[in-house]
């Protein structure tokens, strides 16, 4: 069982700590357990916070092509179309990066809800 690094965890969608490929059970959606060693994904709440930056980021990049494509060229409106599928692609492939990369720090560093320290 060898832990893997941050960057194959979060292309592959690999296990934190084991680096089985078990982290995703849909497209973007977390398993609920690892697989190969039973490591607690639900413990790893990664919450909202890769699509946080996912809708500022792609927005951003949507909008800049959009306003370019539609100064450069002039098409008609149905053109930009296009961008809704683009936004959908690439949300779902950075939520899945976010995702991954989240748990991966959230196991390694052992984060957590705060706690009084008695
Ligand atoms: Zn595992």
């Amino acid at each position: 069982m060898t832990p893997p690094t941050l960057v194959r965890a979060s292309l592959n969608g690999l296990c934190p700590r084991c680096g089985a490929k078990s982290l995703f059970r849909g497209p973007v959606a977390l398993a609920r357990y690892c697989s190969g060693c039973g490591l607690d994904f639900d413990a790893l709440d990664v919450g909202d916070g890769p699509a946080v930056f996912l809708i500022l980021i792609v927005g951003t990049i949507i909008v800049v092509a959009a306003v370019v494509v539609d100064l450069t060229y002039a098409p008609a409106w149905w053109v930009h179309l296009v961008w809704l599928p683009v936004a959908i692609l690439l949300t779902m492939i950075g939520l899945r990066f976010g995702k991954a990369i989240l748990a991966y720090q959230s196991f390694r560093h052992d984060s957590g809800e705060g706690r009084l320290v008695k």
